[in-house]
Formats: C-alpha cells, structure tokens, sequence
C-alpha cells in the first residue's frame, strides 16, 4: 500500500495557512476494479491541482496533498453520504445519503463521468470499511491535526480546500451546460470562512485578470464544513480552478496556460501570506497597547 497522503512542510518561517487538495491523487489502489476504462475514472480527479499549488511551502504555508483517487474514496464526503445500492450487505452505522449520492457521487462514487456505472459488482461493506480506515481516516488526521497546531500557535487558521471543475457542467451537475468562471469560491454561504478573508481572495483574483463566482455553482462540501467555524478564527475557503485554465480536459495534459496559472496561484499565495503577516502583526499590537 501506497501512503494516502503527502504533507509538504513549510520551508522557512510558518504561518498560519494551510491548503488541502483531496481530489488530485493519481494513485489507484489495486483493488478498487472499476468497471470503465482507467481514462474515463480520472476524468473524476481534480489533475494537476496540488502541483499548481507546490509554491506554497515557500510562503511557509502547509500543503496536504491526498495521494489516493476521489473515485476510490471521497475525502470531501461524510462517512454516513453512502448510497447502500453500492452495498452487497447492510452498513453498520445508519446512513444519510446525500444529494452528492444520490448523483453518484457521495463517499464511494457509483459512476463515473457521464454517468457509467464504476462497478459490475456490489461492494462488500468491509472494503468500503478498509478504504475508510486506510485513505480516508488517514487524510482527515493529518489534515485536522495541522489545522489545531497552527490555531494553537497563532490562535487563528486560515485554510485552502483546493478543487478543480469541468468548464461547463455536465447532465449530472447542479448546473447542466452552463460555462463557469475562471475561479469558484465556496464559504457555504458565508458561514465556514470570515468574509473579510473570503473577498479578499475574490479581489485579488480579480486583479489577475480572472472571472470569480461566489458559491456558484460550488459551496463548498464536507472538509469546510468540517473544518470552518469563523467563530473560533477557523477559516476554510473553497477554491475551485477551471480545468480549460490549464489542462485539455480529454487528455488530462497540461496546456499552454499551465504556467500562467501556476505563477499568478504562486503570486496570490505571496499576497495572502502578506496579508496574514500583517493581520497576526495588528492583532499582537492591539493586544500589547494600553486599554
Ligand atoms: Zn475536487
């Protein structure tokens, strides 16, 4: 067994950003047996995603990295989003599929792209219990446990959960046929992510040059809803990135405006490192000047 995820550490001084990219693993497990062919499975990953995202050890962000495919195992699922038609037995725990599952797409994914069933098979609940307990407990562990040490060290977090999406969304989406923008930020309607912080990155992707939307299509899912409680100075944001920015989405190939991308993700982790340096150095301040 390969290990599920990868951390990759602050190169200098931390600070108190951490991004997490669930979806991009190109490792496929030997018993997963998906029924459709290999191609067609990955069209489910977000490909390419934590490479793009590879400058954020230098901004002394953290950056975890699952290693595993989402199609395998979903880490932006709860463990009760099962659809129990994937099942040969009963599960053990009660379930409550979701809207996700009920597309296909919940904790195990039942189709790929476009709608072909994953397996020929039913799953015995035993290996859907093995992919929790090896990929999918493993990814939350080290996900959660950076997020504490750097809530306990600058007594706030601020947090990435970086996604990729088709360009225009397919007859399984929320929104069938519509292009989407360039970048999609996801706060669960204002509730997992400040939005001081939030239109922040909005702005300075705009900047770039980009198109930005705002919880549409995409709210965010489990690992914000999860993670984000603004009320603690927990802070997740989801940003999804149009795969037609940087790769042919057939072929999975980078493009010609890989680079791009990659540089200006480089530029705006630079300028919410800055702004994070500056928020911790104000805090500090008011906290140290006479009431
Ligand atoms: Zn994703």
């Amino acid at each position: 067994m390969s290990a599920p995820l990868v951390q990759h550490n602050p190169a200098g001084v931390a600070i108190p950003l951490v991004l997490d990219s669930p979806h991009s693993g190109e490792w496929y497990p030997d018993d997963f047996h998906h029924a459709p062919p290999r191609a067609l499975v990955r069209q489910a990953e977000d490909t390419h995603v934590a490479r793009l995202w590879r400058a954020a050890p230098t901004q002394g962000a953290t950056l975890i990295e699952a290693r595993f495919p989402r199609a395998y195992i979903d880490p932006n699922r709860s463990l009760a989003d099962i659809d129990p038609e994937l099942l040969a037995d009963q599960w053990s725990e009660p379930l409550s599929p979701s809207r996700k599952t009920q597309q296909g797409i919940g904790l195990v994914w039942r189709v790929a792209r476009g709608g072909v069933p994953m397996y020929s098979r039913k799953l015995a609940s035993s290996e859907v219990e093995s992919r929790i307990e090896r990929y999918w407990q493993p990814y939350h562990t080290a996900l959660a446990s950076i997020l504490d040490a750097r809530h306990e060290a600058f007594g706030g977090v601020w947090h990435l959960n970086c996604h990729s999406m088709p360009a225009v969304g397919d007859a399984l989406s929320d929104d069938p046929g519509r292009e989407r923008a360039d970048f999609v930020l996801g706060d669960r309607d204002g509730t997992t992510c400040e939005s001081e912080f939030t239109q922040h990155v909005a702005a300075a992707v705009r900047a770039m040059g980009y198109s930005v939307a705002l919880n549409d299509p995409y709210k965010g899912v489990e690992i914000v809803r999860k993670h984000g409680r603004p009320t603690e100075n927990r802070h997740s944001l989801q940003i999804e990135l149009k795969r037609t920015l940087y790769m042919d989405e057939r072929t999975l190939e980078p493009n010609a405006g890989y680079a791009q991308l990659e540089r200006d993700l480089a530029g705006l982790l630079a300028i919410l490192a800055d702004y994070l340096r500056s928020r911790l150095t104000s805090s500090r301040a008011s906290t140290r000047a006479p009431s």
